[in-house]
């Protein structure tokens, strides 16, 4: 007997037909003998029509009352799951965040899980009860009801099943597991049985969006195992305590046998790069840059700035480029000629063209040469390199948008990952 959390995101939830195949799909696991805890996100589609309806009251509407109104979503499908498993013999009820509680930061609509009470709780998955719980909601102090932040019901279910100390968060979505890289451009891409938490974090924060970010980074802080897998298949289909899908886990769980140089190739396309060109070389001149930026609350990710060249009787200067996420462009670069007279430079240059490739793998710890393996597979077919960034276990490099097919393509073979031929020896 295991405890377990499980989780269906929107599409899982969208109908009465949908949450039915569910509530079969969790009778499965209570029938094995487990304690179940169920987390749901809203019906897909329903968040963003209640928060249409909250900028439709009032543009300036209360961040408090625009909890109440989204997190509805939740409610409802918390308490039709429960309806629907009562419905074919199981025992269940609905605990909303405010019952239990889960305990928020009182930064509403964007709230941080603070604390979760599970007494209730546990005392009634020990009666054999099913707990169903709705993600992406708590309670602030003033008991005021706050929500987690789009996405934030996987944040919730990783969050419970720490609290209940739970064997498995398993994460039941629209794809069956983590990829090598999108199948949708690398057919030959290969599920991973396993990833560890921090190569998830940077295939997370790169474009593989699997789980919301959060989630990941709260699961490798809690130590909890989370496994993504299929929330479409049928009765007969592999039970999950068999981990069918990819496990996220802590790396001593991964043996050296298994260990892969590359473990994964991301790409991203939301990134606009920038370049102040002639900015003086001098101490303070890149903070000048970098610090109405970050006072905007722009994220700045890839840095490259070049070596100075002292031209003729004026002091020496530079190009600085870098990237920023393509939605917050028009601010950049509002903020920037704003510090013009500040920052000195000569001329803003901007491209939203660009995509950014990333290969992850903790095996580059260990191993040296896989950034200029990266170099010379991208050169040898023509591809330039606009910037590069490296961490002890990714290297990036930003590229024209229209390459991004074919590196992350020749990349995948380059670094071995492609799966071998059906039936070949
Ligand atoms: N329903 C919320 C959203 O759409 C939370 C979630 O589904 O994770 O953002
Ligand atoms: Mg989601």
């Amino acid at each position: 007997m295991a405890r377990i959390v499980m989780k269906f995101g929107g599409t899982s939830m969208a109908g009465i037909e949908r949450i039915r195949a569910v509530a079969a799909r969790i009778r499965r696991e209570w029938a094995a003998g487990n304690q179940v805890a169920v987390v749901v996100s809203a019906m897909a589609g329903e968040t963003d029509r209640l928060v249409g309806f909250c900028r439709e009251a009032s543009a300036l509407y209360d961040a408090r009352e625009y909890d109440v109104v989204v997190s509805a979503g939740e409610q409802v499908t918390s308490g039709l799951l429960a309806i629907a498993l009562q419905a074919i013999g199981v025992p269940a009820r609905s605990w909303l965040g405010w019952q239990l509680p889960i305990r928020t930061s009182d930064g509403h609509a964007s709230a941080r899980i603070a604390d979760i009470e599970t007494a209730g709780l546990l005392a009634s998955m020990a009666r054999g009860e099913v707990a169903v719980i709705p993600g992406f909601q708590g309670l602030a102090s003033g008991e005021r009801v706050t929500t987690l932040g789009r996405g934030g019901s996987d944040t919730s279910a990783v969050a419970m099943a720490a609290a209940m100390e739970a064997d498995r968060c398993d994460i039941y979505t629209d794809v069956d597991g983590v990829y090598t890289t999108d199948p949708r451009i690398v057919p030959r891409a290969r599920k991973l049985k396993k990833v560890t938490y921090e190569e998830m974090l940077e295939l997370a924060s790169v474009g593989a969006k699997v789980l919301q970010t959060r989630s990941v980074g709260l699961a490798m802080k809690e130590k909890v195992r989370v496994q993504v897998l299929s929330s479409f298949v049928d009765d007969d289909a592999p039970a999950a305590d068999t981990l069918p899908g990819t496990m996220i886990v802590g790396e001593e769980e991964i043996e050296d046998m298994e260990r892969q140089l590359i473990t994964g190739i991301a790409h991203d396309k939301n990134e606009a790069k920038i370049t102040l060109t002639s900015v003086p070389d001098k101490p303070g001149a890149v903070a000048s840059i970098f610090a109405p930026l970050a006072d905007a609350n722009i994220n700045v990710d890839m840095i490259v700035q070049n070596i100075a060249h002292s031209t003729g009787p004026t002091p020496s200067s530079t190009d600085v480029t870098f990237t920023v996420p393509s939605s917050d462009l028009a601010k950049s670069l509002d903020v920037l000629e704003k510090a013009k007279a500040e920052i000195e430079f000569a001329q803003i240059v901007h491209d939203t063209r660009v995509a950014k490739i990333t290969v992850v793998g903790v095996g580059m710890r260990s191993h040296a040469g896989v950034a200029s393996r990266m170099f010379t597979t991208l050169g040898q077919r023509g591809i330039n390199i606009l910037a590069i960034t490296t961490s002890e276990i990714k290297v990036s490099v930003l590229i024209h948008e229209d390459e991004t097919e074919l590196a992350v393509r020749v990349l995948h073979t380059a670094y071995g990952l492609d799966a071998e031929d059906d039936g070949a020896a």
